[in-house]
């Protein structure tokens, strides 16, 4: 069952598309990611879903409901992180979460248990009391994470949520939305453009120039990339290179490092390449199609080739 539907959603910020026709569904329990390089639009759509963005065309909706004719009902459905920290730095942990209850117009009782329980969670219980300025980045995270999640969101979004974070307490936050599916239940929505996450997610879309390029579990994707790679370094290389091309038909690229060729299994063609080949092989090394070659496979380009995030203003 969908849980999130967009059709044919457009955005232009003083007339510039920056979403230009988006389309895609996120199914109930599952990590949708939405990966794409700077500038790509996924900030605006996951905006646009929160029902902090106005959209011109095209229809979406949340948990059933009409994200522009029924924003409120939305807002009140899901969680929301996004990339900068909204967190009070002088109150506490159990103070941050308890004013959101408020907000949320939570009665008393019901807020405190919410907050136990979520604090376990997050395995921040017995940091409770502390000031939140005394947290590491990634304690945060998962404080804020924590937040979005005390009013029993059904989806819960997340923009880049382990931007900036160092990368062994990216992997705990990353753990911990991975977990949440199977503490808390809940569809999660979120965008990234780093890989990794991205592999660990359900499904991805992946958004390019404010369209959807492709959308599947990533190993689908990664299955329409035809072959995989395999990197030597011999003794004579160029002889190599003609041997290769002689007895497998195969056309093998000068690399810095030595040769490098497409095969369609990897660990079957090594084996034959050991038997067949005169020259001594030095090293040899595979790698398996990754979403980075899915993403040039799709669009020519590196993700990472492109430049530092643009400057925006949100509304
Ligand atoms: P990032 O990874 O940097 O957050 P993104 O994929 O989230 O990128 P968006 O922030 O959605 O991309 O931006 C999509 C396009 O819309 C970009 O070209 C961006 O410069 C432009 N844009 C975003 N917000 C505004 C705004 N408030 N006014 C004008 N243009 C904007």
């Amino acid at each position: 069952m969908s849980i999130i539907q967009v059709e044919n959603l457009v955005k232009r910020y003083n007339g510039v598309e920056a979403v230009r026709g988006v389309s895609f569904d996120v199914r109930e329990g599952e990590v949708f990611g939405f990966l794409g390089p700077n500038g790509a639009g996924k900030t605006t759509t996951i905006s646009i879903l929160c029902t902090l963005l106005n959209f011109d065309s095209g229809v979406a909706s949340v948990n059933g409901f009409d994200c522009r004719k029924e924003a409120n009902k939305v807002r009140s459905s899901i969680g929301l992180v996004f990339q900068e920290v909204t967190l009070d730095n002088d109150l506490t942990a159990y103070e941050n979460l308890k004013f959101h209850c408020y907000m949320y117009n939570m009665e008393k009782k019901l807020a405190e248990k919410r907050i136990d329980e979520i604090l376990s969670v997050v395995g921040l219980n017995d940091r409770r009391g502390d000031l939140v300025k005394k947290f590491s980045g990634g304690m945060k995270r998962r404080l804020e994470i924590a937040r979005g999640l005390l009013h029993r969101p059904k989806v819960l979004f997340l923009d880049e949520p382990t931007l900036g974070l160092d990368p062994q307490t990216r992997s705990h936050v990353w753990e911990f939305i991975k977990n949440l599916k199977k503490t808390e239940g809940n569809t999660v929505f979120m965008t990234t453009h780093y890989m990794d996450e991205a592999e660990a997610c359900d499904r991805i879309a992946i958004i390019d120039n404010g369209r959807i390029i492709a959308c599947a579990r990533p190993d689908e994707l990664k299955r329409a990339i035809k072959g995989d790679t395999i990197y030597i370094k011999t003794a004579n290389d160029e002889k190599a290179r003609l041997e290769i091309d002689e007895k497998f038909s195969l056309k093998a690229k000068k690399t810095d490092a030595g040769l490098s060729l497409l095969v369609d299994a990897g660990e079957k063609f090594i084996p034959r390449l050991f038997e067949r080949l005169t020259v001594e092989i030095l090293s040899v090394n595979l790698k398996k199609p990754s979403l980075e070659d899915v993403f040039i496979n799709l669009t020519g380009r590196e993700i990472r080739e492109y430049g530092p995030p643009p400057q925006r203003m949100r509304g």
